[in-house]
C-alpha cells in the first residue's frame, strides 16, 4: 500500500466508518432472506466481511500443489515418524512433551492432509485426532492436562492451540464427537480460569481460545461461550496499551532482556486479537489496532519480506537482525483473520507478501530443514558462538531438525497450508471473493447452487491470471478480486467484452448472472520497485516479491551425532561461495531504468535458486569495505559508497528462493 493509501486507510479505520464497510452495509441491506437468516444464527458476533471455506473446499493447483506436495514429503508428513516430541507425545499416550509440540503440528499436518486430499495423510490425522478425543477426561480436560491441575495453576496455552486445531478437523470432516469434546474442553476452562487466571503463554495468546470458542458458538448458538471469550479478553494482555506506550519502539539490546510483550511470537499471533475482540462487540477501537499495531511494528521493526524482527524479541530494522519462524507463519494465520473480518485488501497484500517471501526463505527446499532465524541480509548460516542475536543461541540460522529450540519444528507446518485454505472467501451475499492469489480451485454454494472457480497462474511469478468461473447452472452472486496497492494499470477482461481498468488497493466486484464457464483475464502490471530501508539502503521490489542477490552455496552437514539427525532430516551450515559485498548503481527514482526482469520457467521445487521463475539482472560493484563481522554481513555506513572495483552485471531471484542473500543494498557511486 503506498504511503497515502496506507494513510488514507488509518483514518478510514479511525473514523470507523468507511467506503468499504458503507458498500458492505449497502449489499447487506439488499441480501435474500435466506443469508439474513444464516446470519442471525450468530447474531451475538459481529459478521465477517469474509467468511473462510470449510477446509477442503480450496484446492491447491500448479505451483502451490507442488509446494503442498513437497512440505508433505518432507519434515510435516514424516515427524512423528521419527521426532519424539511428537511421535511419543502425552497427547497420543507416550512420555515426551505433552504440551505445546503435537497440537502445534497438527494445527498445520491436519490443513495439510485436507488440501492434499491424501489418504494416507488424513488417514494418520484421525489416528491421532481419536486418540485425543477418546481420553479426553469426564471432567473435559484432556489427557495430558496434569491431575493436580485443578487445583494448581496451570498455564492454558497448550489447550487453547489444542481447541484451536480441533475445530479445523470439525470443519474438514463434520465429525461431531470433535466438536463435542471441543465444547466439553471450553465448558472446563470456563470455570477452571476463576480458578487459575490466566498467566505466562496463555495471558499473552488469550485471543487464541476465542478461535474454537466462536467456531462452537456459531454451530450451537449457545452464550456461554461468548461469556469464555470475555473472561479470557479481561484475563489477557491489553496489546492496545501497550502499543499506545513507548517501549514498543525500543530495539531489544543485544544479548537483552527477554520481554512477553514484546517476544515475536507472541506479537505474530497478537493482531488476530483485533478482529476476534471486534466480533465480540464491535468496538470501532479493535478494528482500528490491527492496521495500527502493524504500522508500529513496520515503524520500528519491519523488514522488507514483510515480518518484523525478533530474535527472539522485537529487535529494531537492522537486515542482520533475525525473525524467528513462529513469527512468520502465525502473522500469516493473523492476517488470514483480519482479512476474513474487516474485508480490508491492505491484509491480503501483506499477507502475500509474507506468504511469497518470508515463508519460504527459511526452509531448505525440500522443506526438510528450517531455520529457527532468517536474516533479510543473510551471508551464512553457521554455529557461530558470536552471533548478535539479542537472546538466541549460536546455532539459529542454521538449517535443520531444530535448530536453537523445537517450537518451529512443531508449529512450522501451518503456513502453507492455511494460506492456500484461506485464499478464496465467501462473501455476505453468497458470492466468492479472491483474496490472495495462487493457482487453485474452490468449490462452493451460491443459494444452493454448487459453483466452481478456478485461477490457473504462475503469479507471482507472473503478472497475468486465468480465472474461470462455472456455476452448475446459471446464478447471479458477486465475484469479489482483490487488486493489490502496487498494481498500477491493472486490468479485467471477460471475452467480447470491454476491457476494465481495476483501482488498486480495492476490492474490484463484479455481479451478474453467471452461466456456462465465464473466462476472465487478469493482468496485474508489476513494475519495479526501490525501497529505502534501514541506513540508506535499498531494496528492490516487483509486484508481491522482494529480489535478493543470488550468493553460490556450500553446504556441509553438522550435529550429525546428535539425536533424530539420520538423514534426510539432518542439520547444514551454508556458507557463500561466490561474492555478496556489492551495491547497487541503480536510481532509486527510476529503477526500472536500471533493472531487466527475465521470465524462467517455474521449477519443480518453486523455492529454490534454480527454480526461480523469474530473474532480475542489474549492475552493481563489490564494496571492499564491506566485510563480515561476528560471522554477519557488517553494518555499513548510511549513504553513497566509494569502490574503485568494476562495474558488474549482477543476478537477483526472488528472495523466497534465496537461502543466503543480500537484500538491503548499499548504493555506489
Ligand atoms: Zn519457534
Amino acid at each position: 500500500m503506498s504511503q497515502i493509501n496506507r494513510r488514507e486507510f488509518l483514518t478510514r479505520m479511525a473514523a470507523g466508518s468507511t467506503a468499504l464497510t458503507a458498500a458492505r452495509k449497502a449489499s447487506a441491506a439488499k441480501a435474500p432472506a435466506s443469508a439474513r437468516q444464516a446470519r442471525a444464527s450468530s447474531a451475538g458476533l459481529a459478521e465477517l466481511a469474509f467468511r473462510p471455506l470449510p477446509l477442503g473446499a480450496v484446492k491447491p493447483q500448479g505451483w502451490l500443489l507442488r509446494q503442498l506436495r513437497i512440505q508433505a514429503d518432507g519434515l510435516s508428513g514424516h515427524l512423528d515418524e521419527f521426532w519424539p516430541d511428537v511421535g511419543q507425545s502425552k497427547w497420543f499416550g507416550g512420555q515426551a512433551e505433552g504440551w505445546e509440540r503435537a497440537p502445534y503440528w497438527l494445527d498445520g499436518f491436519i490443513p495439510l492432509a485436507f488440501l492434499l486430499d491424501d489418504p494416507n495423510l488424513k488417514a494418520k490425522a484421525a489416528k491421532y485426532i481419536d486418540y485425543i478425543v477418546a481420553h479426553q477426561r469426564a471432567d473435559g480436560w484432556f489427557g495430558p492436562y496434569p491431575e493436580d491441575a485443578v487445583t494448581k495453576r496451570y498455564d492454558m496455552w497448550a489447550i487453547l492451540l489444542a481447541d484451536k486445531m480441533l475445530v479445523q478437523y470439525h470443519d474438514a470432516t463434520g465429525d461431531e464427537r470433535v466438536l463435542k469434546a471441543v465444547e466439553r474442553s471450553l465448558r472446563a476452562m470456563l470455570t477452571g480460569l476463576d480458578r487459575t487466571p490466566l498467566y505466562d503463554w496463555g495471558k499473552y495468546r488469550w485471543f487464541e481460545g476465542l478461535v474454537p470458542a466462536f467456531a462452537v458458538y456459531e454451530k450451537t448458538g449457545e452464550k456461554w461461550l461468548l461469556d469464555l471469550a470475555r473472561k479470557l479478553r479481561d484475563q489477557g494482555f491489553d496489546y492496545a496499551a501497550f502499543y499506545a506506550g513507548e517501549d514498543i519502539a525500543v530495539p531489544t539490546p543485544r544479548r537483552g532482556l527477554w520481554k512477553w510483550a514484546k517476544h515475536v511470537v507472541n506479537t505474530g499471533m497478537a493482531p488476530k486479537a483485533s478482529a476476534l475482540s471486534w466480533r465480540l462487540d464491535r468496538r470501532e477501537s479493535d478494528r482500528a489496532f490491527a492496521a495500527k499495531m502493524i504500522e508500529i511494528l513496520d515503524r520500528y521493526h519491519g523488514q522488507v519480506n514483510g515480518v518484523f524482527t525478533g530474535d527472539e524479541c522485537l529487535a529494531g530494522k537492522n537486515p542482520v537482525q533475525g525473525t524467528e519462524l513462529c513469527a512468520v507463519v502465525e502473522f500469516m494465520y493473523s492476517l488470514e483473520h483480519l482479512l476474513a473480518a474487516f474485508g480490508d485488501p491492505f491484509f491480503g497484500d501483506r499477507l502475500e507478501r509474507v506468504a511469497f517471501n518470508a515463508l519460504p526463505a527459511t526452509f531448505s527446499p525440500d522443506m526438510w530443514a528450517h531455520q529457527y532465524d532468517q536474516q533479510v541480509n543473510q551471508i551464512q548460516g553457521t554455529i557461530n558462538p558470536d552471533h548478535m542475536w539479542t537472546t538466541n543461541g549460536p546455532e539459529s540460522n542454521l538449517y535443520g531438525l531444530e535448530p536453537n529450540y523445537g517450537c518451529c519444528t512443531s508449529n512450522m507446518h501451518q503456513g502453507w497450508p492455511k494460506f492456500a485454505a484461506h485464499l478464496w472467501m465467501k462473501t455476505p451475499e453468497e458470492g466468492i471473493a479472491a483474496v490472495a492469489y495462487a493457482p487453485s480451485s474452490a468449490r462452493f454454494s451460491s443459494r444452493g447452487t454448487p459453483v466452481e472457480v478456478t485461477l490457473e497462474t504462475d503469479y507471482p511469478f507472473r503478472e497475468s491470471l486465468h480465472l474461470s468461473v462455472q456455476p452448475e447452472r446459471p446464478a447471479r452472486f458477486p465475484l469479489v478480486l482483490r487488486v493489490p496497492a502496487w498494481a498500477e494499470g491493472a486490468v479485467l477482461k471477460i471475452a467480447r467484452e470491454d476491457e476494465i481498468r481495476l483501482k488498486p488497493g480495492t476490492f474490484h466486484r463484479l455481479e451478474r448472472e453467471w452461466r456456462g464457464t465465464v473466462e476472465i483475464h487478469l493482468r496485474f502490471p508489476m513494475k519495479a520497485r526501490a525501497t529505502r530501508r534501514y541506513n540508506e539502503a535499498v531494496a528492490v521490489e516487483r509486484g508481491p516479491l522482494v529480489y535478493a542477490l543470488k550468493i553460490g552455496e556450500s553446504w556441509t552437514r553438522v550435529n550429525a551425532g546428535k539425536p533424530h539427525r539420520e538423514l534426510p532430516h539432518g542439520d547444514f551450515e551454508v556458507r557463500p561461495t561466490t561474492p555478496w559485498n556489492y551495491g547497487l548503481l541503480l536510481d532509486p527514482e527510476k529503477p526500472e531504468a536500471d533493472i531487466r526482469f527475465e521470465e524462467r520457467p517455474v521449477g519443480e521445487k518453486p523455492f529454490s535458486p534454480e527454480g526461480a521463475g523469474v530473474v532480475a539482472l542489474t549492475k552493481g560493484k563489490k564494496v571492499p569495505a564491506w566485510r563480515p563481522a561476528h560471522g554477519w554481513a557488517a553494518e555499513i555506513a548510511p549513504g553513497i559508497q566509494d569502490s574503485k572495483e568494476p562495474v558488474e552485471t549482477i543476478e537477483l531471484i526472488p528472495y523466497g528462493c534465496t537461502n543466503i542473500r543480500i537484500t538491503e543494498f548499499p548504493r555506489v557511486r
